[in-house]
């Protein structure tokens, strides 16, 4: 048995360009686009990748030549957004911190819209857009109060969380929205979370959504999109299946029938997750005890998921071990005991060997950090039996670089 990322082995990647390394596959990114694409055509969405999950400019690339437009939570995910060809036009910002400086450089790029969460934001972006004589677009982030049943860490749409506006507070901040000379109101939005592997807590948030719009038709207020946010989960596990998009997308045609409201979605996870891995090499095989620990070269700084949300990533040999299997924590070299990529597995596997661990195309190089002085790992990009290399790994002269010893 030998794991490939399309028509090249795990093994041969790693040995061309080490370890550890995110690994990314082209036709797996092509063809989830195409599902929301085939499930949705009814809609016709409009598709805003959502750049936190991995902003590496090749993956926005690609994206943008499917035909996506971003969903952007800083100004730097709009510079790179533009770095990589993508549409201003088609991107919607997010966020509940945007400064000054970031509204005014996306209203200067052109961006479709600002899904504002606060009312210090609308008269903020309004203030801004009248120094720059423009007009800003803008959606209200809705809080519907639904629970989205994930991890609370990444659950949005509820009242303690700290995203959108609250539903009773949304009319008195739409009615300032519309009074503000310097904005013109286009939308209304939501996003309830990440990682739901049932959507009935999106269509939920669209049914609170959609009576919201009827009663701002009263105070003549009428957006002219929907933006249901991202947060469709994907199977990290076995035994999880991802939500069925068709029928997600049925219960939302059903909802939207007869309105005159355009969709925009914004995916992430479910849109690159599966579609990396990220290698690691083991270096040691330690025994404490009855406890055993597999010690690779990865560490929470390359999958923070773990250590952040109790996540779970499938992890097997690339090669037919050689050794049975036994059971281990998988653990990198970082000072941390909360340091691991996965507790009590069963696992094959000895120095040297090559693990792959699944589902690290979403939220694992994009929140990587240099904890432990570790440089960030390589990207590589593969098409077919082509690799290429799409972001180089760091060095540690690389990492000093910004630093003075001055005392
Ligand atoms: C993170 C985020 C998304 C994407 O969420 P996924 O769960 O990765 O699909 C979409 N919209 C907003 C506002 C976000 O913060």
């Amino acid at each position: 048995m030998t794991l490939s990322c399309e028509h090249i082995s795990y093994t041969a990647l790693a040995e061309q360009f080490g370890t550890p390394l995110y690994v990314y596959s082209q036709s797996a990114i092509d063809e989830a686009f195409a599902r929301y694409q085939t499930a949705f055509a009814a809609l016709n969405p409009l598709i805003c990748y959502a750049v936190k999950a991995n902003g590496n400019l090749s993956v926005l690339r690609r994206f943008a030549r499917l035909g996506s437009g971003f969903d952007i939570v800083s100004g730097g995910e709009l510079a790179r957004v533009l770095a990589a060809g993508g549409d201003a036009g088609k991107t919607i910002f997010s966020g509940v911190g945007k400064t000054e400086a970031e509204i005014e450089y996306a209203l200067t790029a052109g961006v479709k819209c600002f899904n504002v969460e606060s009312l210090p934001e609308l008269e903020r972006i309004n203030r801004v857009a009248g120094r720059l004589n423009r007009t800003a677009p803008v959606s209200l982030r809705i809080n519907p109060d639904v629970d989205a049943q994930t991890h609370p860490y990444i659950s949005t749409g509820l009242k303690a969380n700290k995203f959108g506006i609250a539903v009773q507070d949304a009319p008195a901040a739409y009615a300032r929205a519309a009074a503000l000379p310097h904005l013109r109101v286009t939308g209304i939005d939501c996003h309830i979370g990440s990682q739901l592997l049932d959507s009935a807590p999106l269509t939920e948030a669209a049914e609170r959504l959609l009576v919201l719009v009827d009663n701002l038709a009263a105070q003549g207020i009428v957006p002219e999109h929907i933006d249901l946010g991202g947060g469709i989960g994907i199977p990290y596990r076995a035994d999880e299946t991802a939500p069925d998009l068709s029928a997600y997308a049925a219960d939302i045609a059903k909802l939207l029938a007869g309105r005159p409201l355009s969709l925009i979605l914004e995916p992430g996870r479910s849109l690159i997750g599966n579609a990396g891995v990220l290698l690691t090499r083991v270096e040691f095989v330690k025994h404490n005890g009855d406890k055993n620990f597999v010690i690779v070269d990865a560490a929470m700084n390359d999958l923070m998921r773990p250590t952040l949300y109790q996540a779970y990533h499938h992890i097997e040999p690339a090669e037919t071990p050689s050794v049975a299997p036994f059971e281990a924590d998988i653990v990198g070299p970082v000072c941390e005991t909360g340091d691991f990529l996965a507790q009590g597995r069963s696992i094959a596997a000895q120095a040297g060997d090559l693990l792959v661990v699944h589902g690290a195309g979403a939220y694992a190089a994009s929140m990587a950090s240099n904890y432990n002085t570790r440089p960030r790992a390589a990207e590589v990009l593969v098409s077919g039996s082509e690799a290429k290399l799409v972001r180089a790994r760091e060095t540690v002269a690389g990492m000093l670089a910004a630093e003075q010893a001055c005392l």
